[in-house]
């Protein structure tokens, strides 16, 4: 599962748009993926600001 780290997030709906499997939410204000995340990497590439880190992974 990927996860925002709200401190770095610019909330720019970049990620949003890229996820092929539309598991970011942002409704709140907060951006965060859903149980429909598979942890394919790409949000994390795309992020501007680093701020997606994925699970397990770096
Ligand atoms: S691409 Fe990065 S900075 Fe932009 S909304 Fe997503 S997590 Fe936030
Ligand atoms: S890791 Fe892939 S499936 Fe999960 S939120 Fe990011 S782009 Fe979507």
């Amino acid at each position: 599962m990927m996860e925002v780290d709200p401190s770095l997030c610019l909330r720019c709906g970049a990620c949003v748009g890229v996820c092929p499997s539309d598991a970011i939410d942002a409704t709140d204000g907060y951006v965060r993926s859903n149980k429909r995340c598979t942890d394919c990497g790409i949000c994390a590439r795309l992020c501007p600001m680093g701020a997606i880190t994925l699970e397990g992974k770096a």
